[in-house]
């Protein structure tokens, strides 16, 4: 995207973050990758709702700025997600409330209740808590980053991101609105999941269309444990590198090897190395 179309568009998502009440006060950033690799970011402490195209703040690939506005402070979240997934060029950070509200309670957005997001949107794992615009917070969103286009913040929000602004306000939007339905329905007694069969029917479609590829087979999710699709999400873990999941011959994603070396894990598994990783940091 040209710089001057950017400055128009992330002013007008600015607008309708803070109309749909997904930031109050100085809340939230939006970002944009440019044509030519440079980062057009909203500026700090200023209100999304009320900027004005010129407050926009240039930055290069590593946050060094090349303009005399300051962006916001939470860009090296913005920045973790362009070097992870070259195929993103915008990222939207906010605090809507229902999604924040599972981020509160410690919750993902996981359940595989509406068909649509699974098609997609796919699974919003939580990431642990880690102070905002520090390397508490990426390291904490660095192994999720590469499998999910949204992620909740323990404690703090949400961030979703897409080839361009509108796909990346789009996925928050659906996230939101998830979280908000997710709520209701428990009020009501608690939704129902699809089963195993309607899930992986869901994925193939998704795949096939191109909506989602097969790096969103994520075994951190709540999605496939029941199915027979299994992610080689395993092999990166700790470096996430991205090798291209399967699917099970065994028709069960349990812990165990295979022929090709590969292994699949359960989520619990998963999570536990997760943990150690995170851990080993400090
Ligand atoms: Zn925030």
């Amino acid at each position: 995207m040209d710089e001057r179309t950017a400055r128009r568009e992330i002013v007008r998502v600015g607008e309708l973050l803070y109309e749909r009440s997904y930031v109050v006060s100085s809340d939230g950033n939006v970002s944009v990758r440019l044509d030519d690799g440079r980062i057009l970011a909203t500026p700090t402490q200023t209100n999304k709702g009320r900027m004005t195209e010129d407050a926009l703040a240039l930055t290069d690939i590593e946050g060094k700025p090349l303009s005399d506005r300051k962006a916001s402070s939470e860009l090296a979240m913005h920045l973790l997600i362009y070097r992870e997934r070259p195929e993103i060029n915008a990222v939207c950070h906010a605090h809507p409330p229902h999604g924040s509200a599972f981020a509160v309670a410690g919750l993902a957005i996981d359940e595989p209740i509406l068909s649509e997001v699974i098609l997609t949107l796919g699974c919003v794992p939580l990431a642990a808590y880690g102070t905002p615009s520090t390397d508490e917070l990426t390291e904490a969103m660095l192994p999720l980053v590469k499998h999910h286009n949204a992620l909740l913040m323990a404690n703090h929000g949400a961030v979703a991101y897409g080839a361009d602004v509108w796909q990346a306000f789009d996925r928050l939007e659906t996230l939101e609105h998830t979280a908000k339905i997710t709520i209701l329905a428990r009020a009501l007694g608690g939704a129902s999941n699809l089963s195993p069969d309607a899930i992986e029917k869901l994925i193939n479609v998704r795949e096939k269309a191109g909506y989602l590829d097969e790096r969103a087979r994520c075994q951190s999710c709540n999605y496939l444990h029941e199915t027979g699709i299994t992610c080689a999400t395993a092999d990166g873990v700790g470096t996430m590198s991205g090798a291209p999941p399967r699917v099970a011959t065994n028709g069960a994603a349990s812990a165990g090897t295979n022929g090709a070396g590969k292994i699949s894990l359960t989520r619990e598994d998963l999570v536990e190395l997760l943990s150690q990783a995170v851990n080993l940091k400090h």
